[in-house]
């Protein structure tokens, strides 16, 4: 049964907005030093959701008072082409973060083409470097969803250290990035798969669950421990047009201590996250960004 020490709502949009304003406070200090953090945003083609995806970001940027442009590349442009701005972007000074919007239209090389962004503009923490960085647990510039998987736990004050996280899905945009956010926050992690053999056991024994596969509700709300936090990273569609993540809700909410809706969860934190990492770039690059300081995520 929920009591008022289970099923708390982490309200992704919420936190965002209180995110977003102590952003902006710190973005007006940087602006009165005579910084004005800016976001390039390249994106080649037409594909719908994809230029959904590039206004919000657009109008996110510039709420908060970062620079924003938007490249706009014809789906027929070359490889060569892409890569000339990525290089431009690398060279041009008042570009803090450079963000290539995925998917690629088909027949372009898409890790070549991250491959060239700087790793100090990375600002989707996608690059090779910035994915090496984080596994030494070294400073450098982490991907958007997981950064915020990590702020919706801390939102609620509870502790990681220590605890059993179970990620489920091992993919490089969130599985594994989290995994390593989780361990650097000394949390005992247990990374599941498709190949993994009880998943259900897996669950049953996680003080944290986070969860992006891309199944609709394929964690069962009985699975999860009396008490754990779920962050539900999963968007899926069903066929009646609603969104539903990859955790049973309903069912996981009367057991858990605290989880994110789906949506309104870790959706509305990517872009935060993505905001965060934009002026930690401006004031890193500022700061002639070294590899000495370890980590203190
Ligand atoms: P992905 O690259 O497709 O990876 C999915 C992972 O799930 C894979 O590691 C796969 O295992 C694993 N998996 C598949 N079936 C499984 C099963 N039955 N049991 C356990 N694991 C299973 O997906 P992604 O890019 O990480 O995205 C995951 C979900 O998060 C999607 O719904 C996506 O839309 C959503 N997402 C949301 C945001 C946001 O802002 N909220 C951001 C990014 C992604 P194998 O490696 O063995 O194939």
């Amino acid at each position: 049964m929920a009591n008022s020490t289970h099923g708390q709502l982490l309200d992704g949009r919420a936190l965002s907005r209180e995110m977003r304003g102590k952003l902006r406070l710190e973005i007006e200090g940087l602006i009165a030093e005579g910084i004005t953090p800016g976001l390039d945003v390249v994106l080649v083609g037409d594909d719908a959701p994809s230029q959904i995806y590039v206004r919000n970001k657009e109008r996110s940027c510039e709420r908060l008072g970062i620079r924003s442009r938007v490249h706009r590349l014809r789906a027929d442009t070359s490889q060569a082409q892409l890569e000339d701005l990525i290089r431009e972007l690398n060279q041009d000074d008042s570009v803090d973060g450079i963000l290539v919007q995925l998917p690629l239209p088909k027949g372009f090389d898409t890790e070549s083409a991250l491959a060239l962004i700087d790793p100090t503009k990375d600002v989707d923490g996608l690059h090779t470097v910035n994915q090496g960085l984080l596994m030494s647990g070294y400073d450098g510039l982490r991907p958007c969803t997981p950064l915020g998987c990590i702020a919706m736990i801390d939102s609620i004050s509870y502790d990681i250290s220590g605890k059993k996280a179970v990620v489920v899905g091992r993919s490089n945009l969130v599985g594994k990035p989290v995994l390593h956010l989780l361990l650097q926050r000394n949390a005992t992690v247990t990374i599941c798969h498709s190949r993994t053999q009880d998943l259900a056991a897996e669950v049953r024994a996680a003080d944290i669950v986070i969860a992006a596969v891309g199944q609709p509700e394929l964690v069962k709300g009985e699975w999860i421990k009396e008490g754990a936090v779920v962050i539900d990273v999963g968007i899926n569609r069903l066929e009646d047009g609603s969104l539903v993540g990859d955790v049973e809700f309903d069912a996981a909410k009367e057991r858990a201590l605290a989880i994110t809706p789906v949506p309104g969860g870790v959706g509305p934190m990517t872009i935060t996250m993505l905001l965060y990492n934009t002026v930690e770039a401006a004031r890193k690059r500022r700061k002639k960004w070294g590899l000495s300081r370890k980590s203190e995520v």
